[in-house]
């Protein structure tokens, strides 16, 4: 019996957390939950999976959850302080990272400083502050289980294997929702139509990321952090099936790569579970069925986010962590209808222009310039309002 807390439980990756442990009563225990304002999710998450403690960013909301489960027995927190006490809970032994944003990094940075392995849906941390997650994970011998399914694909293909045995890695990418449009036709998509993905249901903020192929250039970032190898040994493969997670080619151009249907249940048990598998009872991936499988390289004039997230990374330091603050402020303001699409890749190359970089010698640093990322990027979007 393994006792979890789950970082961000009520959104999509905390959901589909919570019905692997539904399936697996035996294996699982919550301990501890935590959300940003859905008091009303929450309320039911309580009733159903009993945790001892739980939280929510918003004061409000907890206040509101204080008042509906006052015939319940559970300790509700509120605020940074609430989630950073959930997220190191002493009888939990792995923490579900599912908090969307930089808004995880401080609590995810909490579990690994009090030893709990955890399993990382919550790819901005690792952009922001890859490296010293790692460093504080080795102190405090703590595993790092990748969610994310294109990483969990490059876990499972690089078991038994040598790191130094390989070549590169191969992440491969849907193109998201808008890979088919023009350039003319991207100025005017709405967020309804970016929201859109072919594959893939998930929250709005990765969604969006998926359609500017933004989310790839954070997954490049967060592969040369997860599995230690320079940005110049990752490749991006544009796959519109996903149906193939990531690719790994070794030395002697052997590929090896993990297939499935797109369901986060997969990814998210083998981290939940490792090194064993649980037995999901979903549907199997028919081949005859797909028939066929598409390849083509990734389009960096319709979509220049990519590179950018490659270019933070050879610039290093606090860039990334300027990227990926300036890339939330621009998704939101395109989903409140506030910019037009090709927007955001705007605002995110001219917020990491005007960045200064630093060296991350601690953590507040990466707080530093994910502040004043934001700053940037919300006067940028001011600037650029439709
Ligand atoms: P989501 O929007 O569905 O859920 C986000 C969760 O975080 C919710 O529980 C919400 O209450 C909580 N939250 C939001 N803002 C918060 C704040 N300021 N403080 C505390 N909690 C807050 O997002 P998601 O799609 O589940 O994605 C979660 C993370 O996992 C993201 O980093 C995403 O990139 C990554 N990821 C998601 C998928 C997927 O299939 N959804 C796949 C791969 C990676
Ligand atoms: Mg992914």
């Amino acid at each position: 019996m393994k006792t979890i807390v789950i970082l961000g439980s009520t959104g999509s990756i905390g959901t589909n957390t919570l019905d692997i442990v539904s399936r697996f009563p035996d294996q699982f225990r919550v301990a501890g939950l935590t959300a940003g304002n859905n008091d009303d999710m929450l309320d039911d998450q309580i009733r159903r999976y009993k945790p001892r403690v739980v939280a929510l960013a918003n004061d409000a909301a907890a206040a509101r959850l204080r008042r509906r489960c006052s015939d319940v027995s559970v300790e509700i927190l509120s605020g940074q302080d609430g989630l950073a006490h959930v997220a190191a809970l002493p009888e939990a032994e792995l923490v579900v990272s599912a908090i969307v944003g930089g808004a995880g990094l401080v609590p995810t940075l909490a579990a690994i400083r009090s030893g709990k392995h955890i399993a990382l849906a919550n790819k901005e941390p690792m952009v922001m502050a890859g490296q010293l997650m790692q460093e504080e994970a080795r102190r405090h011998k703590v595993k790092i289980f990748p969610v994310d399914s294109e990483h969990s694909a490059i876990f499972q293909s690089l078991e038994g294997h040598r790191i130094e045995d390989v070549r590169r890695l191969i992440l491969t990418a849907s193109g998201g929702a808008l890979w088919t449009l023009t350039k003319a036709q991207l100025q005017e998509v709405t967020p309804e139509q970016a929201l859109q993905h072919p594959n893939w249901k998930m929250g709005a903020k990765i969604t969006i990321d998926s359609a500017t192929l933004m989310n790839k250039g954070l997954e490049v970032v967060e592969a040369r952090w997860l599995f230690d190898i320079p940005e110049s040994r990752i490749d991006v493969l544009v796959h519109r099936e996903s149906i193939i997670h990531s690719l790994v080619e070794y030395e002697d151009r052997s590929m090896i790569a993990q297939l499935g249907l797109p369901d986060m249940r997969t990814p998210i048990s083998y981290a939940m579970h490792y090194p064993e598998r649980l037995a999901l009872d979903l549907p199997s991936l028919d081949l005859t069925e797909v028939g066929k499988l598409s390849f083509c390289k990734p389009d960096h004039d319709r979509f220049p986010c990519l590179r950018l997230g490659y270019e933070s990374l050879r610039i290093g330091g606090t860039m990334p962590a300027a990227m990926n603050a300036a890339n939330e402020i621009a998704v939101e303001a395109f989903l409140n209808g506030g910019i037009k699409f090709p927007a955001i890749a705007d605002i995110i190359r001219q917020t990491m222009d005007a960045h200064q970089r630093r060296e991350i010698d601690r953590i507040e640093t990466a707080l530093e310039a994910d502040r004043w990322a934001r700053e940037k990027a919300e006067s940028l979007a001011g600037s650029l309002a439709r």
